[in-house]
């Protein structure tokens, strides 16, 4: 019996030598020690022995057990260790590269300039209302003292749903709604940011922009306040320097109306490529709101009077870091959007 189990020893020590991989470790760990495992088979053999014989093969087949139990575990160890190896060269890690950082992510120019005229107007004392993106043709052209034959309603080629209802082509119908939901003695300081849709697409236009329109009632209002409060924005927006003139214009809710200009910052008001040799750069609309406006939503033109404005966030964004096609806003590229 004892050769049977020294050869048995030996077989099994060589067979663990051998093995290369955890599941031929695993294999022998159930042919060698398992419940029907070979030595197994010999202990059940032991009733036959001596009973001076049996604690010495007792002892001998402990042994070998023990032995072999060590070896197992050590090779396992061996094989994760090398397998660990092999897949660290064939991923080929190189530890001593610095590690990767993160992107932190940031503003779009869009929402920075949307942030920033709403910060310089809220600073003036005006507050920020909102309404729907879907209007009705009455919010949105009718009560601005845009009747359905008004030729000014071509120039606003939108997005209709029905016959009557349609994508906002300004954030104007807003103002009327806070018009309409204050009482008439009471003033209006309002800004309304905002997406708005038009027909259009090209380097300048785009079918979806954002506007910021502003509107202020009161009494004694004048076209000096209107003034005043648009200088103010234009220095805060684009640098004190900046120059601002007001030129005659037409817009069918204000009644006078005037474009904005501010002067050109590339040449400093001499003339240049970028303004067109002008030394203007156009930024925003405006004027007085037209009495018939102010009527139609409850205010009495006797007793107050008002002004609004309306700019293209875009035009803003695009002035203010020199971007010359306004489409790169919406093209999503991290190379663009990553200089601001
Ligand atoms: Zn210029």
């Amino acid at each position: 019996m004892e050769t049977q189990l020294r050869a048995l020893q030996a077989e099994a020590l060589s067979a663990v030598e051998t093995a290369g991989t955890g599941a031929q470790i695993a294999d022998l760990r159930v042919k060698y020690l398992g419940k029907k495992g070979e030595l197994t088979q010999i202990l059940r053999g032991m009733g036959a022995l001596s009973a001076e014989e049996r604690p010495r093969i007792g002892q001998l087949v402990n042994d070998i057990r023990e032995e072999l139990e060590k070896v197992l575990e050590k090779k396992t160890e061996l094989l994760k260790e090398k397998e660990l190896v092999e897949r660290m060269n064939r991923e080929q890690i190189d530890v001593t590269l610095p590690g990767r950082r993160g992107f932190a992510g940031g503003k779009h120019p869009l929402t920075a300039t949307m942030e920033e005229i709403k910060r310089i107007f809220t600073n003036l004392g005006f507050s920020v209302a909102k309404g729907p993106e879907v209007e009705t043709d009455y919010y949105c052209f009718e009560a601005l003292n845009l009747p359905k034959d008004h030729p000014a309603r071509d120039m606003q080629d939108s997005f209709y749903i029905t016959e009557d209802i349609l994508l906002r082509t300004h954030t104007s119908p807003v103002q009327v709604r806070v018009m309409q939901a204050t009482k008439p003695d009471e003033p209006v300081r309002i800004i309304c940011p905002g997406k708005v849709y038009r027909r259009d697409y090209d380097a300048t236009h785009s079918p979806m922009f954002h506007q910021v329109e502003g509107l202020a009632i009161d009494k004694k209002i004048t076209f000096g306040d209107l003034k005043g409060v648009l200088a103010a924005f234009a220095r805060q927006m684009f640098g004190e320097d900046r120059k601002v003139r007001l030129r005659p214009s037409f817009f069918p809710f204000t009644e006078p109306s005037a474009e904005v200009d501010i002067s050109c910052g590339i040449c400093g008001g001499k003339g240049c490529r970028s303004c067109g040799n002008t030394g203007w750069l156009e930024i925003l609309g405006s004027g007085m709101v037209h009495p018939r406006v102010l009527e139609m939503s409850g205010f009495d033109p006797a007793k107050v009077t008002g002004f609004a404005f309306g700019m293209g966030v875009e035009r803003i964004a695009m002035l203010k870091y020199g971007i010359d096609d306004l489409r790169l806003f919406f093209d999503n590229d991290l190379r663009f959007l990553r200089q601001f």
